[in-house]
């Protein structure tokens, strides 16, 4: 057990997680589907879903019809067609200088286990393969656009509540970015009940480095065989939406205020140590 873990109050060390770098992730993917004949289409964002006969997809420049559509657009869902269900909030992460060798021992078992910490937007840790620590959690807002000014001072602060040796460790950068949340707080993976040919999937709760990329499997292999029996296992987010949350007026505040409580626990949360 690392002996910083042992002096939080709480903490989830799960041995068997692995911890991957998301772009490094998604480039190769992309890479290994132009491989395979795939046309990646950049920077044309779609602006509606059409359905009918066959599925069509309008562009700014362009329609396109094909028989089977698998909508994926996650977070930033809400345009004509795709379902509703799964609403974007905006969190961030960021990442530390390269790391002294004292600061570097003191945490040297993030390199193979995970630690996230209890509780909600709880702080979650990652060593890169350059010695640096990357950080999340803290401050989350609702909407997949707009802006969620990072706060350093969270990440670092919970960084350097680590160890003593990570006392004087900076945050170099910091980012945000949008993750599909749903009410039930599981994905979704279903087609469209009034068209078939139409698929959705998204909704990951900030957890889609895995299940999305899984999701996408489930669902090639779906339109390949044209079965889904290998999902016969009731995997219980087969559905064809997540279930309907109420977001404007009231509704809408009413979550902008439960967001900013969670955000503000996290800087009133006591830090106690064991030891
Ligand atoms: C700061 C941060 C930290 C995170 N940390 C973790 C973590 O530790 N572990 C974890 O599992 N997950 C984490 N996530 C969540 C993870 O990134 C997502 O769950 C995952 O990316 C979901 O994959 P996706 O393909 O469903 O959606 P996305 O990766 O959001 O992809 C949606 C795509 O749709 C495109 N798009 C949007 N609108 C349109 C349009 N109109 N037309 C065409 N394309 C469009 C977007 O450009 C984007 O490429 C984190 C996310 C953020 C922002």
């Amino acid at each position: 057990m690392p002996t910083f873990a042992q002096g939080y109050l709480g903490a989830l060390r799960y041995e068997p997680a692995a911890t991957l770098d998301p772009a490094a992730l998604t480039g190769q993917l992309a890479r290994i589907a132009e491989q395979r004949g795939v046309t990646i289409h950049e920077r044309s964002p779609v602006r509606e879903i059409r359905r009918g006969l066959v599925t069509t997809v309008r562009t700014d420049d362009a329609e396109l019809s094909a028989d089977r559509v698998v909508v994926a657009l996650n977070a930033y869902g809400g345009i004509p067609g795709t379902p509703a269900g799964v609403f974007g909030v905006r969190v961030q992460a960021g990442v530390t200088g390269k790391l002294s060798p004292a600061a570097l021992a003191a945490v040297e078992s993030l390199r193979t286990d995970t630690v996230i910490e209890h509780g909600e937007l709880s702080p979650y840790f990652r060593l890169t393969s350059d010695d640096r620590i990357v950080v999340g959690g803290g401050v989350v807002r609702r909407g997949a656009h707009g802006s969620l000014a990072p706060s350093p001072g969270r990440l670092r602060a919970a960084v350097r509540a680590l160890a003593p040796e990570l006392s004087d460790v900076d945050i170099e950068s910091a980012w945000a970015g949008p993750i599909g949340m749903t009410r039930d707080g599981l994905p979704l993976l279903g087609n469209d009940s009034r068209d078939p040919g139409l698929f959705n999937v998204g909704g990951c709760n900030g957890h889609g480095l895995a299940v999305s990329v899984a999701n996408g499997a489930h669902v090639a292999r779906w339109i390949a065989t044209g079965r889904k029996d290998h999902l016969s296992f009731a995997l219980p987010w087969l559905r064809p939406k997540a279930p309907w949350l109420p977001r404007g007026g009231l509704a809408g505040r009413a979550l902008d205020g439960y967001l900013a409580w969670l955000s503000a626990g996290q800087s009133d949360r006591p830090r106690e140590r064991l030891s």
